[in-house]
């Protein structure tokens, strides 16, 4: 087993792997800006190192800078959490090029999964449905475009194949936008990610976001932990997800996770990741997969009783996996919300300092948070401050506890995504599960 971890992140995830570690006897080392040197991962861990300023350029994506860190340490193994160098396939050679072990997938699964036109080829090969679209990148030859986009049907999405975080898609409703938008994205794309590829999909009608986990060991034994429903989101990032998706049959979710299975298996996969589809009018497109843990995996962790993060260490540690397809059994339902320091509105970041912070508890409820009393909150890093997950014997009880928790927790001095939350969890179309992709756009009038 893996003796020493360096963690290559910062925030709640930071301390989520702390965690992890700490329950399996593996010491920690943890990794910080300048602007981190107060946070609450940083005081928990055996051993922390400072690597460099705030800004993130220069800490959290300096690879020389991790991978010194783990050198003078000493360290065994190094975990990305997610964002960050997490899908960086650079880093992952880098780390073990250096002798270390990436606790994650290996490099060239990152590589193909992290550009969105060559994981749609790899998984339509292997044997999943697709967006209609383009099918591979598209040229500047706009009666051949314009051709496309009749066939595909508008309106459609202008997509980077480098995209990543709900940057780089535009959508095109007639033909009259279309050259115009495809210059924008090409232009985007290269500025954003350096690579000015773009592609042409689909534009789904009111989809629901649903993805599938998995867990495979280096041995060829693979397993799905079911589905998570991530519809509830702005600007294409998440803001609650849930697990199991609601209304999703159990024929369906073994239909859709063995599909799953199988096409890890087909491209040599390991570790964790996440496939995610979009669900319309019954049928599941692919849209990408994601090679690290996700913000959302504790839902996932609530209602099959497997702690994901472990689950990465021993697969990074050689070991076989123990879990067996026919002993994971969903118990209950589990909701998460994000609790971002943001105006509930506007969603506009709200840096600053807490001035309280109370969380709550009781049965079914989990809280996974690096915020504290007095913590100032950094402008240069994401917003998220802290996951509230609550645990029920199904939907109703889940949602009751949400309720409950997210009227128990107080935090002051800066504006945060719990007013939202609350308005969120009253509306009856939410309460009865009937939600896509816009419902959050609809409320929000945006
Ligand atoms: P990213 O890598 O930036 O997260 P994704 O391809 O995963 O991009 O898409 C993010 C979100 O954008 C999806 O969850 C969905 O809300 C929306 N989206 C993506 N593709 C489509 C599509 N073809 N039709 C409708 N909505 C889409």
């Amino acid at each position: 087993m893996i003796e020493k971890v360096v963690i290559a992140n910062r925030g709640e995830i930071a301390l989520r792997i702390l965690r992890a570690c700490r329950d399996l006897g593996i010491s920690t080392v943890a990794l910080h800006s300048e602007s981190d040197s107060t946070a609450k991962y940083v005081a928990l861990a055996d051993e922390s190192v400072c690597i460099g300023p705030a800004e993130s350029e220069l800490s959290y994506l300096n690879i020389p800078a991790v991978i010194a860190a783990a050198e003078v340490t000493d360290a065994s193994a190094i975990h990305p959490g997610y964002g960050f160098l997490a899908e960086n396939p650079d880093f992952a050679e880098r780390v073990e090029e250096s002798g270390f072990i990436f606790i994650g997938p290996p490099a060239h699964a990152v590589r193909s999964m992290g550009n969105k036109l060559e994981a749609i080829r790899v998984m339509r090969e292997a044997g999943l449905n697709c967006v209609p679209g383009s099918e591979g990148p598209i040229s500047n030859d706009l009666d051949e475009n314009r051709k496309l986009a009749e066939e595909i049907g508008y309106p459609i999405l202008i997509k980077a194949s480098a995209g990543g975080g709900g940057k780089g898609m535009r959508l095109v409703s007639s033909e009259a936008e279309l050259e115009q938008n495809i210059a924008i994205t090409q232009g985007e794309a290269k500025q954003a990610f350096g690579d000015s590829t773009v592609y042409m999909e689909k534009f789904l009608i009111k989809p629901r976001h649903i993805e599938i986990q998995v867990v495979a060991d280096k041995f060829g034994n693979i397993v799905h932990l079911g589905d998570r429903e991530c519809s509830i989101q702005r600007r294409r990032q998440k803001l609650i997800e849930e697990a199991p998706a609601p209304g999703l049959d159990e024929a369906t979710r073994n239909r859709i996770g063995a599909l799953c299975v199988e096409a890890c298996h087909h491209v040599g996969y390991f570790g964790v990741g996440t496939f995610e589809f979009l669900l319309s009018q019954g049928e599941f497109y692919f849209i990408e997969m994601n090679t690290r843990i996700q913000v959302e995996h504790p839902v996932t962790e609530c209602v099959t009783g497997i702690d994901i993060v472990k689950q990465q260490i021993y697969i990074a540690s050689d070991l076989k996996l123990k879990l067996r397809q026919k002993d994971i059994k969903l118990k209950g339902h589990a909701i998460e919300c994000r609790i971002n320091a943001e105006h509930p509105q506007t969603l506009m970041p709200s840096p600053g300092t807490i001035t309280q912070f109370h969380l709550p508890g009781g049965p079914g409820v989990r809280v996974d948070s690096h915020a504290y009393s007095r913590y100032e909150i950094p402008i240069h890093y994401d917003s998220l401050l802290a996951k509230v997950i609550t645990h029920g014997q199904n939907r109703t009880e889940a949602l009751a506890r949400m309720d409950g928790a997210l009227q128990e927790m107080v935090v002051d001095g800066v504006h945060t995504t719990i007013p939202l939350h609350r308005r969120i969890l009253e509306q009856t179309k939410f309460q009865k599960a009937d939600i896509d992709i816009l419902f959050l756009e609809h409320l929000l009038g945006t």
